[in-house]
């Protein structure tokens, strides 16, 4: 017996997917190249946001799918796609309260406001107790942990039949309707068929071709998606006359810290630096760009218009200059570690560098020693008047007067990709020759986060949509 739906990518959008569709007692074939579901559930920070949820009215917080939609048009500066993004939003309430049901563990603080982006104007973000550490991150494994008892269920029922290892390859129509899709398992090559079709596997942001093609951007690709990341449905929706759209609303998160030079990977669990904003660090550091010049207000700016400027920078990086008595004073510039931990990195000189002088910072790290002699002068003289004539910043109690003096390499880098294949409201890929395909769909990153987020960050806004289309889907199909 063919199954109802034939997942393709069992991450948090298929993992979803299929345990809706086989509460409801439907039989589900899903695949997934890696040998593990999960997907990025397995790094995701996990922060989730809706409205009008039950939590929020057990806790007296007075909101609306309305209102989050509005936020939703403010952040992005309206560069959402009104039709899926508004569907997310309509759909959140029931994903959280669904999650809530399962028992999922709400840290006590949620729902709450974050500031790492522009912030939502209610409290409707929430995380899980064990998503936050004393570290500030910890990854919001919390989904996974609530999904895996049913996924488990299921797949021991026979409802859930999961292939690991399994690749797609291409799909296969005839006119606008899906007839099977050529896949890479266990067995080598072979053709699966269902009724139904599924797209889930995810965004293109460690796939550094298809990214720097689709952005066209010359510079490198800096990543910390979940290696899987790389667009294989997108590329085979595409062959076969999917629309793909989006991608120049490409935005990038700070600051990232290339550990290794030219492996293209941040890990975000260990090592980025906190140079998203002032409010809940003091920025001790300059930054300066490649030319060894300050370039924005390192304290009074929001992370947005952060964000802007970093990516307006030759390589799309800046460098972090400080001094001893910065790296000690506070707390650290990179969250997961503390001064002894950095000095320690610096002996490899690989990302962090330490020198006893400027020009010895300089000479190390390739920036300009007269353009960078002059910009640590310039700062300190406008620590000494207190006021930046240059960029208006207004906290300058760390002159760059005595060494040790150290430079961190720090890059915009992607954790998510912004483009994606179109789908109508009914989430079916809609196709440049007929309308949709009668029976492809598609959900999570792999409808890009512009169709959700725009051209900016909003709170919650890829992971949500993820389990709330996946489990959308597999209710209705
Ligand atoms: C570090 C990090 C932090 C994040 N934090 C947040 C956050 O706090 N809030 C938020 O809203 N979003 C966040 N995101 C983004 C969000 O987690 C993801 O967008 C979302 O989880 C993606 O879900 P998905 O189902 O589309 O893809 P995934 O969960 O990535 O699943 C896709 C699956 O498809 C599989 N696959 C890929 N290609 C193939 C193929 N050819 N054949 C078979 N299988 C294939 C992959 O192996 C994978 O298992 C974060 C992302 C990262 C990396």
């Amino acid at each position: 017996m063919l199954p109802n739906l034939l997942i393709i990518g069992a991450g948090t959008a298929g993992m979803t997917c299929a345990i809706s569709a086989a509460a409801k007692g439907k039989k589900v074939c899903i695949i997934d190249k890696a040998d593990q579901p999960g997907g990025t559930l397995h790094l995701t920070a996990g922060h989730l946001s809706a409205a009008n949820t039950l939590l929020q009215s057990e806790k007296g917080i007075h909101d609306s799918t309305q209102e989050h939609y509005a936020d939703i048009v403010k952040i992005s500066r309206n560069t959402m796609n009104p039709i899926i993004a508004r569907k997310a939003v309509e759909l959140a309430p029931a994903t959280l309260n669904w999650l809530q049901d399962l028992g999922y563990p709400f840290h006590e603080k949620a729902p709450l406001i974050i500031y790492g982006h522009e912030p939502y104007t209610k409290p409707r973000t929430y995380l899980g107790t064990t998503d936050v550490s004393p570290l500030i991150n910890a990854p919001g494994k919390t989904v996974l942990t609530v999904l895996l008892p049913l996924w488990n269920e299921y797949i021991s029922t026979g409802l859930i039949d999961f292939r690991a290892n399994t690749k797609l390859i291409s799909i296969e129509k005839n006119e606008n309707t899906i007839s099977s899709i050529l896949v890479d398992g266990r067995d080598g090559l072979g053709h699966l068929t269902a009724h139904n079709y599924i797209l889930t596997t995810g965004g293109y942001a460690a796939n550094p071709d298809f990214f720097t093609t689709v952005t066209k951007r010359a510079t490198r690709l800096i990543s910390t998606a979940n290696t899987d990341s790389t667009g294989d449905g997108i590329v085979a929706a595409q062959a076969i006359g999917a629309i793909f759209s989006g991608a120049e609303k490409h935005s990038s998160t700070l600051g990232g810290i290339e550990l290794e030079p030219g492996s293209g990977r941040v890990n975000f669990w260990n090592a980025w630096a906190r140079v998203s904003n002032g409010v809940d660090r003091k920025q001790r550091e300059i930054y300066v760009n490649d030319a060894g010049e300050r370039f924005m207000n390192e304290y009074d700016l929001n992370v947005d218009e952060r964000e802007r400027i970093v990516l307006e920078q030759s390589n799309r990086r800046f460098w972090l200059i400080f001094n001893e008595h910065a790296l000690r004073d506070g707390i650290s510039v990179i969250p997961q570690w503390n001064a002894d931990q950095i000095i320690a990195e610096s002996k490899k000189e690989k990302a962090i560098w330490r020198a006893d002088s400027i020009v010895e910072l300089a000479t190390k790290t390739g920036l300009p020693i007269t353009a960078l002699t002059a910009t640590i002068h310039q700062y300190n003289s406008f620590c000494k008047q207190q006021l930046d004539t240059d960029f208006g910043r207004t906290y300058l109690d760390h002159p760059l007067e005595n060494g040790p003096f150290y430079a961190i390499l720090v890059y915009a880098y992607s954790l998510i990709s912004f483009g994606g294949i179109e789908v109508n409201e009914q989430l079916q890929v809609v196709s440049k020759e007929q309308p949709a395909f009668t029976n492809l769909y598609a959900a999570g990153e792999i409808l890009g986060a512009a169709a959700t987020s725009g051209h900016a960050f909003c709170g919650g806004m890829l992971l949500t949509p993820a389990l709330s289309f996946g489990k959308w889907l597999g209710e209705v199909l």
